[in-house]
């Protein structure tokens, strides 16, 4: 029996403990001549390795889901009326939402604002996505006003 607290024992501290219980008692049940002693506590080792077995895949998920929680907080977003993210702490320079999405995420700046045929863009410094914060005014026939008709500008 350990004198440490459980409360401060890490989970795969715990689990190895339990199952070096079991070995003992397994160990110990090998001297029986009791058969049904013997499967029993076999069955209870095996389980118990199962179950070490299944905390450390739980141990490792939440430790991942863990380190997510903590880079999700680090940003914010999406925000209206762009769907711009921004860093935490810092609603001057946002970030690609194409970019912020992607699997994997990247972290890209957009450009500061420029004015672009009456309205107002920003460009993704990484994917080279534009979004327009006032759109662009068309001329009478509706066409593009300085390319001829392309929206590939
Ligand atoms: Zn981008």
């Amino acid at each position: 029996m350990s004198i440490i607290p459980s409360a401060v024992l890490t989970t795969t501290q715990i689990i190895g403990g339990l199952v070096a219980s079991a070995k003992n008692a397994l160990d110990l049940a090998k001297a029986s001549s009791d058969h049904a002693l013997k499967g029993a506590i076999s069955e209870l080792y095996d389980s118990m390795l199962d179950v070490k077995g299944r905390v450390l895949d739980l141990d490792e998920e939440n430790r991942a889901l863990r380190v997510a929680l903590d880079e999700k907080g680090k940003y914010v977003g999406p925000v209206t009326p762009h769907g711009y993210y921004f860093q935490a702490g810092d609603n001057e320079h946002p970030l690609c939402p194409r970019c912020f999405q992607e699997k994997p995420q990247r972290i890209a700046f957009m450009t500061e604002p420029e004015n672009w045929n009456n309205g107002v863009r920003r460009k993704c410094k990484l994917c080279g996505n534009y979004i327009y914060e006032k759109p662009m005014v068309l001329n009478s026939v509706g066409r593009h006003p300085t390319n001829g008709g392309s929206w590939m500008v």
